[in-house]
């Protein structure tokens, strides 16, 4: 079931009754796919593989820029210029045994763009609406669960959308209900371990998810003022991506 090397590697959070035997076997199962290799992206990457997640696969179109290191701590200087996919997919590969992570240097705009596999969980860590709302039709039709996760300057949002449930909002019944601070982090900036917090949250209940349960609600974290806020998101009656 588990190897005598995976054994001691993960013997620290194998006594969690949330994971056990059963749940590590699980995650090392289990197939993410992950679109952003950003600030959000790169911590939360990085603790899915070193908790044993199986097969991560990352999407991601952009290229390392030295403006991106203070956040995006799997690169360093000898990255810059090169595609944050493929960097890292192979330091991951590298660092985590037991973890195939497999990249896709991709800008994605159409469902039909997504790599094929099945999925347990989907995460969009671009912090981009379109991009959101693709991996929504796809998680939609094939009833595949989507973390969402969005930083801003300290505060950030995390939210499942699972609109392939009859009392289950999706994310364009998010996106409807509550408005995301206005502007990107090119313009109202954006504090490294304020993003990285909300990255380990979501790797957190990516785990959550993976062993078969997920938060209801909507979490809003002020990482800087240290308040954090639950919301409960209602399915949208008449939602154009998720209504009957
Ligand atoms: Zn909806």
């Amino acid at each position: 079931m588990l190897s005598d090397d995976q054994l001691l590697r993960y013997s620290r959070q194998l006594v969690l009754s949330e994971l056990d035997f059963i749940g590590q076997r699980k995650l090392l199962d289990s197939r993410v796919l992950v679109v952003g290799a950003g600030g959000l992206g790169c911590p939360l990457v990085l603790y899915l593989a070193s908790s044993g997640v199986g097969h991560i696969t990352i999407v991601d179109h952009d290229v390392v820029e030295l403006h991106n290191l203070p956040r995006q701590i799997l690169f360093d200087e000898r990255d810059v210029g090169k595609k944050k996919a493929l960097v890292a997919a192979d330091k991951l590969n590298q660092q985590y045994p037991d973890t195939a992570v497999d990249a896709v240097c991709l800008r994605l705009t159409e469902v039909s763009e997504l790599p094929e596999g099945t999925f347990d969980l989907m995460i969009d860590a671009t912090d981009t609406p379109s991009v959101g709302l693709v991996l929504n039709a796809y998680s939609i039709v094939h009833r595949v669960p989507l973390l969402y996760l969005a930083a801003v300057a300290m505060e950030g949002r995390l939210f499942f959308a699972r609109g392939y449930e009859i009392d289950k909002p999706c994310l364009q019944c998010y996106f409807g209900s509550t408005a995301d601070p206005a502007g990107g982090c090119h313009t109202l900036g954006v504090l490294a371990p304020a993003v990285g917090a909300l990255a380990l949250l979501g790797a957190t209940q990516a785990l959550r998810s993976l062993l078969g349960e997920m938060p209801e609600t909507l979490l809003c974290l002020d990482a800087w003022r240290l308040n954090a806020l639950q919301l409960y998101v209602a399915k949208s009656e008449g939602c154009t991506a998720c209504g009957i």
